[in-house]
C-alpha cells in the first residue's frame, strides 16, 4: 500500500479525491491523508514514516509548498513529492523540480493526470525502498560472512599452532608426530574446505571482490607448486612446470593460487600413472579486453568421461558419485572430495572475466599405462593486464604498502631468532624484555598468545579493547597485538585511539584479523596498524612480526640516542622525524638558557603527566628526560662553542648555572672538555 499525504489549504479536493480513487482506496492499493498548511504536514511527517507519496500545493499561507519541500530530505529521504500549483505559475514549479520535487500537476486539476502521475511515484518509490531493504539484507549478509569466517578460524587456529609448535618439538618420528601430522594435515584441509566453501558463497552473492596487484605470476605459480612436490614424488607421479610468461601482471594473488591449487590437486588425485604438467603462457589477445594469460593443467590420470564433462563445473558434482567412486578406488586417495573445487574455479574465472575449459579422453581398460594422449587438460585463459616495468606501482613499493602479490615462503624455523639475548636495552623494568599487551577476546587464545610469547617478553593480556585501552594508558606497552574483531571495542577503534593519542602513538600495534580481504587489511594500516596477520597464523610468525617491530623501534631509539651523543653533525631537530620528539626539542630549545626549565615544567608543557613522558622518553630515547634535557643542552653547547663563544658564556646560553658544571657535564658526555674539543675540531664555517 503506497501511503499519500495530500497537503492543501482547499478544503474541497478531499473529497473529489477520495471520490476518483475510491476503488483504489478499497483496494488499500492507496491510503490518503489531508493536512491544510505546511506545518500540519510536518507534524504529520514527524509522528508518521510510512508516507511514501507528498502530494503538495506550492501556494499555502504560512508556510508554503517550497518550504515543505526543503525539509523532506531529512525528514524522510524515500519520500517523493509531486506539485500541485496553477498553470501560470511556471516559475515556482520549475524552482520545485529544481530542489528535487518528483513530478507536478497543474490546477484545475485533471484527475485523469493525476492518477498516472501517483501511480508513476509510487513506482519509483517502491523500487526505491525495494533496494534500499536490499542493501540492509546486503549488509547483513556481508556481516554475516565476516563472523562465521571469524568463528571457524579461531578455533582452526587453536589447532593448528599448538600442533605446529609441537610438531617442531617432536622430531623423531613416532606415533605421536604420526598422530600429530594427521591433526595437521586435516584441521588445514578443513580450513580451506571453509575458505572454499565461503569463498563459493560470496561469490554467489556478489560479494567476492578482486585485489590485482602486479606481480611475477609464473613465479607464484611455481611456489603453489612447490607445494604438491612431495605428494607427486611420493606417489610416483611427475609434476612438471613450464612458465613461458614475459614478465609481471595484475593479478589476485590468493585468487589464482585457488585456481592453481584445486586444478593441480585434482590432477594428482585421479592421476595414477605418468603426471602432471602445468603450463602458463601468453596469449596474444584479439579483442581489447581479450585473455593475455593461458593456464593449462593437463594430467595422464583417468579422464572424465564425456556424458559427464558438461556437469563438472556444477556445485557438489562429482563424477564418481554415481559410480560409488569406483573410479577412485586404485589412486591412493582417502580424501572422497566434495564437488567444490570446480565450482569455485568457474566462478573465479568468470570474476575475472576469464574462461576455463575442460578436454578429457577416458582411457579405455586394458591399455597400456604408457600409451599417450589419455587424461585430462583443463585450460583456464584470463585477461590480465601487463604491469609495465617502471609502473609506479610496481613490485617493491607495493609490497611494502601492505599488499602483497606473492605470498612469502614459509620462514624456516632455524632461522627465527632465538631467546632474548640481547643485552637488556629494551624496556625499564631491569630484565630488559619488552612489554607487549595481548587483546583477545578468545580466553583460548588469549591464553595460547600469552604463553607463546611469554619467554621473550613481558606480557599483558586484556579481553576487550576498554581494558585494553586503560592497560596501555597505564602501562605503555611497548607493542599491542590485538584481535579485530571484539566486543564493546574492536581492533580498529583501539588502533585507532591509541595512534591519535601523543602520549601512545609512539606504541606498535599487530592486528590480529580472520578479515583476509585486501579492503580489510587498508582498513587496518588507515588506522594506523604497524602490521598485521590473518588468522589462523604460525606462532613463529608472529614471533617475527614482534621481533621485527621491535627491533625497529630498538633501533630507533638508538639512532635517536647515538645522534644526540655525538658533539658534532647535524643539529638534533634534522635528525628526528618522530613528532613527539620534535615537540620536546623545541621546547628545550624556548627556554635553552632557562636553567629552571625541569622534568614537571617539560610534563606540563606537554600536558602529559611526569610518568607517561618518562616513559615515552625512555622508550624513543633510552633517556630519562632529565638526561634528554641535559644532553640536548650540551649538543647545542658544542655548536655555539664552535661558533667562538666562550666556555662560560656558552654555558650561560645553554642553562648551565656556572661554566665548571658545564665543564663537567660536557667531559662526561662526550669524553673531551670544552676546550679539548675546540682545538680538535676545525670551526664550523
Ligand atoms: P572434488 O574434487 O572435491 O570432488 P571438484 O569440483 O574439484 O570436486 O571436481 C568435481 C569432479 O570432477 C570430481 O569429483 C571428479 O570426478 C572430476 N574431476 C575433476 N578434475 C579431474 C581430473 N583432473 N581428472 C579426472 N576427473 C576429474
Amino acid at each position: 500500500m503506497t501511503n499519500i499525504l495530500v497537503v492543501d489549504d482547499e478544503a474541497d479536493l478531499e473529497p473529489l479525491l477520495t471520490g476518483w480513487f475510491r476503488r483504489k482506496i478499497q483496494q488499500r492499493t492507496y491510503a490518503f491523508q489531508f493536512a491544510r498548511n505546511g506545518y500540519e504536514a510536518l507534524d504529520k511527517l514527524r509522528s508518521d514514516a510510512t508516507i511514501d507519496i507528498l502530494l503538495v500545493d506550492i501556494n499555502m499561507p504560512e508556510m508554503d509548498g517550497l518550504a515543505l519541500l526543503a525539509e523532506l530530505p531529512a525528514l524522510n529521504p524515500m519520500l517523493r513529492a509531486v506539485m500541485v500549483s496553477a498553470y501560470s505559475d511556471m516559475t515556482n514549479i520549475r524552482t520545485a523540480m529544481n530542489r528535487g520535487a518528483f513530478d507536478f500537476v497543474c490546477k484545475p486539476i485533471d484527475f485523469g493526470d493525476l492518477e498516472l502521475t501517483i501511480n508513476k511515484t509510487a513506482q519509483y518509490v517502491n523500487e526505491l525502498r525495494e533496494s534500499q531493504q536490499r542493501k540492509v539484507i546486503d549488509e547483513l549478509k556481508s556481516r554475516f560472512f565476516d563472523n562465521i569466517t571469524h568463528e571457524f578460524r579461531t578455533p582452526l587456529t587453536l589447532i593448528l599452532s599448538p600442533v605446529e609448535r609441537l610438531l617442531a618439538q617432536y622430531t623423531e618420528t613416532d606415533d605421536l608426530r604420526r598422530h600429530l601430522l594427521t591433526v595437521e594435515r586435516n584441521a588445514q584441509r578443513l580450513l580451506r574446505l571453509i575458505n572454499q566453501l565461503l569463498d563459493l558463497a560470496k561469490l554467489e552473492a556478489g560479494y567476492l571482490t578482486l585485489t590485482p596487484a602486479p606481480g611475477d605470476l609464473g613465479q607464484l605459480i611455481g611456489q603453489t607448486l612447490q607445494g604438491f612436490a612431495p605428494a607427486a614424488e611420493a606417489r610416483g607421479l611427475s609434476l612438471s612446470y613450464h612458465n613461458e610468461l614475459p614478465g609481471t601482471y595484475w593479478f589476485d594473488a590468493e585468487r589464482i593460487e585457488q585456481i592453481v591449487y584445486n586444478l593441480v590437486s585434482n590432477a594428482l588425485k585421479f592421476t595414477l600413472f605418468g603426471g602432471v604438467t602445468v603450463r602458463v603462457s601468453p596469449l596474444s589477445p584479439t579483442t581489447d579486453d581479450g585473455p593475455t594469460v593461458r593456464l593449462e593443467v593437463a594430467d595422464t590420470g583417468i579422464g572424465i568421461i564425456a556424458e559427464k564433462l558438461p556437469y563438472i563445473f556444477n556445485r557438489f558434482y562429482q563424477v564418481g558419485s554415481e559410480s560409488g567412486n569406483r573410479r577412485l578406488a586404485g589412486t591412493g586417495q582417502t580424501e572422497p572430495g566434495t564437488g567444490i573445487g570446480l565450482a569455485l574455479i568457474n566462478e573465479l574465472t568468470d570474476l575475472m572475466s576469464g574462461t576455463v575449459a575442460v578436454t578429457s579422453t577416458v582411457r579405455p581398460p586394458g591399455t597400456p599405462t604408457t600409451a599417450p594422449d589419455y587424461g585430462t587438460q583443463f585450460t583456464v585463459d584470463l585477461p590480465l593486464p601487463r604491469a609495465v616495468g617502471n609502473d609506479p606501482l610496481d613490485g617493491q613499493r607495493i609490497t611494502s604498502s601492505g599488499s602483497r602479490p606473492i605470498r612469502p615462503p614459509d620462514v624456516p624455523v632455524a632461522h627465527l631468532p632465538g631467546p632474548a639475548t640481547r643485552p637488556p636495552d629494551t624496556a625499564d623494568d631491569g630484565t630488559g624484555r619488552p612489554l607487549v599487551l595481548v587483546v583477545e577476546d578468545n580466553d583460548d587464545l588469549r591464553a595460547f598468545l600469552h604463553e607463546t610469547l611469554a619467554d621473550q617478553y613481558r606480557v599483558l593480556t586484556a579481553a576487550n579493547g576498554t581494558d585494553a585501552w586503560a592497560l596501555i594508558q597505564a602501562e605503555l606497552p611497548d607493542v599491542v597485538v590485538s584481535d579485530v574483531m571484539m566486543p564493546v571495542m574492536d581492533g580498529y577503534e583501539l588502533t585507532q585511539r591509541l595512534k591519535a593519542s601523543p602520549d601512545t602513538n609512539h606504541i606498535a600495534v599487530v592486528l590480529l584479523t580472520a578479515k583476509v580481504t585486501h579492503n580489510n587489511r587498508v582498513e587496518g594500516l588507515t588506522y594506523g596498524a604497524d602490521d598485521y596477520l590473518t588468522k589462523p597464523f604460525h606462532a613463529d610468525e608472529l614471533q617475527l612480526r614482534l621481533r621485527n617491530l621491535v627491533d625497529r623501534q630498538r633501533n630507533l631509539r638508538e639512532h635517536y640516542h647515538r645522534e644526540l651523543a655525538r658533539p658534532d653533525g647535524p643539529a638534533p631537530m634534522d635528525t628526528v622525524a618522530d613528532t613527539f620528539l620534535r615537540r620536546v626539542y623545541a621546547i628545550i630549545e624556548a627556554h635553552l638558557d632557562d636553567s629552571s626549565l625541569s622534568v614537571d615544567g617539560l610534563a606540563g608543557a606537554l600536558s602529559m603527566s611526569r610518568k607517561t613522558l618518562y616513559r615515552k622518553v625512555q622508550s624513543l630515547t633510552q633517556l630519562s628526560p632529565n638526561e634528554l634535557i641535559r644532553q640536548y643542552r650540551l649538543r647545542q653547547g658544542a655548536d655555539l662553542l664552535r661558533a667562538g663563544h666562550n666556555v662560560s658564556e656558552t654555558a650561560y646560553r645553554v642553562g648551565f648555572e656556572t661554566a665548571a658544571y658545564f665543564g663537567k657535564c660536557f667531559k662526561e658526555a662526550y669524553g673531551i672538555t670544552p676546550s679539548e674539543m675546540l682545538a680538535q675540531d676545525l670551526p664550523k664555517p
